[in-house]
């Protein structure tokens, strides 16, 4: 009887490489694996890696020389990196010099090298064709492009993943009907910089949301300087989109956006984020926010400090700089010591703890529309499911409701979720 060959795939980043991974275990079911929950287990192990932070990297070096161990107990092991990280050569070469027992350094081009690597002989579909297998059981990532042009200073992406490339609408529509079909219904379309998508991204939303059915549909990532308020015009008509902005500011300081190649200013950025929260009161208003990039200044960041009180997020992920070889600011000169951008780090993290606080007491009383997808976050006695602002909502139900539509009012507010009552079930 033939052997099971298993495969364990380990993805670093963002949403869009976990994406990446799915499409890699559904090209490895094609070619007779099944998927592994642990390296120990596996015959083929994969690590997806992500260039945009440091910390990630060093986690993947952590990770990777671990796996000597198991290639010395087992030669046979096929051990491949691939993604962001390595498609940088300076990191390739790094790999290949420290760690020899690697069998393949691949980058991002991994689904067509597969197969050829491990020596599948069978014909293989393309990229487009590959069904992902998918984690979670209601919810679904549908890329809709890859790639970056805009050249934002501090940002390896578009070294990494070259430019825009936008997968046609019918692919993108089909692909959500099957998901709607399978009761998906928490879909989250990823890009970049998906307000860029070709032809017309507005007109795709609008295509979806006309799809039978009840579903939330969100995206990410828009960039401000591309988001229109024709967008958000539409998004407040919209039936299923979701009432969720995620808006990376990167900086309230008109000087440092214009050292990172923003686009845009402050001001436009209020006005934008003025202009949705007054078309859409329901709306979650969430960014990114990078501190201490290079000759930024303290006055420069308590710009960022008073925009980010004067917009009041409901919440935002916050970085510190990390610099990436190969991008523009690599050559900034960068004067301010780690311990002082920690500190304005701290500041900005109470300044956003407070706020987000702030925001999510808001909820108490209010019935919330719910996809429940699952068990509880804060409670595995009760059901989790995601409201229509992206927020995540717990409450005590029957198992029935997995993978359908709740009214719930909420009681509580969590640092990071709701707590609520179902209020009507359909
Ligand atoms: S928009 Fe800027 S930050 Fe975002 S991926 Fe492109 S270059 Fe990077």
């Amino acid at each position: 009887m033939e052997k099971i060959r298993k495969a364990y795939v380990r993805t670093y980043g963002c949403k869009q490489n976990f994406a990446d991974s799915e499409k890699i275990m559904g090209l490895l079911l094609t070619l007779g694996y099944i998927a592994v929950k642990t390296p120990e287990e596996a015959d083929l192990i994969i690590f997806n890696t992500c260039a945009v932070r440091e910390n990630a990297e060093q986690r993947v070096f952590g990770n990777v020389g671990v796996l000597k161990k198991l290639k010395g107990d087992n030669p046979g092991l096929v051990i491949i990196l691939c993604g962001c990280m390595t498609q940088q050569p300076h990191m390739a070469e790094y790999f290949k010099a420290k760690f020899p027992f690697l069998n393949a350094i691949i980058g991002t081009n991994i689904l067509t090298a597969l197969p050829g690597i491990i020596g599948a002989e069978a014909v293989f579909p393309s990229a487009e064709e590959i069904k992902p297998l998918r984690e979670g059981e209601f919810s679904a990532n549908v890329p809709i492009m890859n790639g970056c042009d805009n050249f934002c200073t501090y940002c390896v992406v578009p070294l990494v993943r070259g430019r825009e490339v936008s997968r046609t609408p019918e692919k993108i529509i089909d692909e959500i009907k099957g998901l709607i079909a399978e009761n998906r219904r928490d879909i989250l379309l990823l890009g970049q910089n998906v307000n860029s998508y070709k032809p017309d991204f507005m007109e795709l939303l609008h295509e979806i949301d006309s799809l039978d059915g009840e579903f939330t549909i969100s995206y990410m990532t828009s960039h401000p300087k591309d988001c229109k308020k024709e967008l958000i015009d539409f998004i407040a008509e919209s039936r299923n989109i979701s009432r969720h902005l995620h808006l990376p500011v990167q900086s309230g300081s008109n000087r440092i956006l214009e050292l990172m190649n923003r686009g845009y200013t402050r001001e436009q950025y209020i006005e934008l984020a003025e202009y949705a929260k007054s078309k859409i009161p329901e709306i979650s208003l969430t960014t990114d926010i990078l501190v201490g990039f290079p000759g930024e200044t303290y006055e420069d960041f308590k710009d960022t400090l008073s925009l980010t009180e004067e917009i009041g997020f409901d919440s935002a992920y916050t970085f510190i700089y990390s610099k990436r070889e190969g991008t523009a600011a690599a050559n900034f000169a960068d004067p301010v010591p780690p311990e002082e951008k920690s500190k304005w780090f701290r500041e900005l993290l109470e300044v956003q703890g407070r706020i987000s606080e702030r925001s999510y007491l808001k909820h108490i009383g209010k019935s919330l529309r719910v996809f429940c997808t699952g068990e509880g976050r804060s409670n595995p006695e009760l059901l989790t499911g995601k409201s229509k602002q992206g927020i995540i909502v717990d409450f005590a139900g029957s198992d029935e409701l997995r993978g359908k539509f709740v009214d719930v009012k909420i009681t509580k507010a969590l640092p990071w979720a709701l707590v609520g009552q179902l209020t009507v079930n359909k």
